[in-house]
């Protein structure tokens, strides 16, 4: 499947020009972070970059000037080509490049952006920059801000206004045009079938680490760039932390094991599922009955997944069908408006149903507007994530029944990728198996 091709970036580029609206944007790449010593981490990048420029190296900066003629409004600065440097980090595009192959209209060697920045500023109106984030480009920036601001006494011109680019950008990356939304098919593909995988390898002694093998062998092997979060493989009461990463545990007869993963493609698009299933491949009476209920929980607030409802409402029907369960199993009491309202559930389901999925794992993009939540609309991607976790890490709010130990370490999250369309949901992992009969053996 071909990679987001440079017309997509060029589309996204001329959108977000048409709506600066006269104000100039800054947006940095990420740079290398140091892991120990000379080693550093698999590089990672800024995804607001990656999104208009597909340029994946390190210590660059996209220019955005709305108000210049056409042929300067995209200037890249790029590390430049030095073969020296080169063969020991490997290869780097270059100025050239940066305009033959990544359509910037010009493109400068990074160390001129100090110098240039405030030529290309002129006639801005304002400039687009997330203060806080960059650290090695936001003094430049100030700096130049800054000068421009003491000279406007004499020079006539209106003060800069600083401001933040991300409503804007962000509010471009939560609706994935049909080119992302192949690729978001393609990583929530491999990642389901990395779950079928993971669930076949699973017998009673093995170790949770050998089954995040089995799974980030599937991701490499299929294309992908590795993991898109540290893979949680967690057996038993394990589960019930809900960021566990350890993966270090023996998988005992009886226990369930939950599986959070999902890998991220070369391009960055990720996928984002959570199966949990029974190590001997049979359920108990607890564990089914538990299961069920975050099974029709998650069942029914995907298929609510539509235009016009909106990620809360999507929470609420899940939250309402797992209360109700609870209920009905005695282990929590009241009617289920009253647990909902004072929160007395969450000792056994503490977070929320889903979230924004695309570049970023935990996507950018509003989820409120001031007092409006924002509306589900085609195009846009959210998990749907329900769960339960029977512990003795947090203490039963008072009035609500103490939990039996035949209940304890189970832990149960049922996650899946779903695309809002012009009509049904579309659950992009679905061909990861989550119905009793398919995980029991
Ligand atoms: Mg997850
Ligand atoms: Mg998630």
């Amino acid at each position: 499947m071909p990679l987001i091709d440079q017309n997509s970036f060029c589309k996204r580029r001329a959108g977000f020009l048409a709506q600066l609206e006269g104000n100039a944007a800054i947006i940095p790449a990420a740079s290398l972070v140091p892991h120990h010593a000379d080693c550093e981490y698999p590089f990672r990048q800024n995804s607001d970059f990656w999104y208009l420029t597909g340029f994946d190296e390190p210590d660059a900066v996209a220019l955005f000037l709305p108000n210049r003629p056409l042929g300067e409004q995209y200037i890249l600065f790029v590390l430049p080509s030095d073969p020296s440097l080169e063969v020991w980090t490997g290869l780097r595009s270059g100025v050239e490049k940066a305009v033959s192959l990544f359509g910037a209209d010009i493109a400068h060697p990074i160390e001129e952006f100090p110098k240039l920045l405030g030529h290309y500023l002129e006639g801005s109106s304002g400039i687009a920059f997330r203060i806080g984030k960059h650290p090695k480009i936001e003094p430049v920036v100030l700096k130049v801000l800054a000068r421009q601001l003491d000279g406007v006494q004499r020079s006539g011109a209106s003060p800069l206004a600083l401001l933040s680019p991300n409503a804007l950008l962000h509010q471009l990356r939560l609706l994935k045009d049909p080119c992302e939304i192949d690729r978001m098919r393609e990583a929530a593909r491999i990642s389901a079938q990395a779950h079928e995988l993971a669930r076949a390898s699973v017998r009673p002694g093995m170790n949770e680490r050998q089954i995040q093998a089995v799974i980030e062998q599937y991701f490499l092997d299929q294309g992908a760039r590795g993991p898109a979060y540290g893979s949680i493989v967690a057996s038993g009461d394990n589960a019930c932390v809900l960021h566990y990463t350890s993966n270090n545990a023996q998988l005992i007869d009886g226990d369930l094991l939950l599986i959070d993963a999902g890998c991220a493609l070369p391009d960055y698009y990720n996928g984002d599922i959570t199966r949990t299933f029974p190590i001997n491949g049979r359920f108990n009476a607890e564990q089914k009955a538990l299961y069920e209920i975050v099974l029709e929980a998650q069942e029914l607030a995907v298929a609510s997944v539509v235009s016009g409802q909106n990620a809360e409402s999507v929470h609420q029907i899940a939250l309402q069908v797992l209360v109700e369960g609870l209920i009905d199993l005695g282990l929590l009491k009241g009617s289920v408006e009253s647990v909902i309202e004072n929160g007395s559930y969450r000792h056994l389901y503490m977070h929320r149903t889903g979230h924004w999925l695309g570049l970023d794992v935990h996507d950018v993009g509003a989820y409120r507007l001031g007092d409006y939540p924002v509306q589900l609309k085609e195009g846009m991607v959210l998990t749907v994530e329900p769960g339960l976790y029977v512990s003795d890490r947090l203490a039963v709010p008072e009035g609500q029944p103490q939990i039996g130990e035949h209940w304890k370490g189970i832990g149960i999250r049922i996650e899946d990728d779903v695309l809002v369309t012009l009509s049904d949901p579309e659950v992009l992992s679905s061909t990861a198996k989550k119905d009793i009969d398919s995980l029991e053996h």
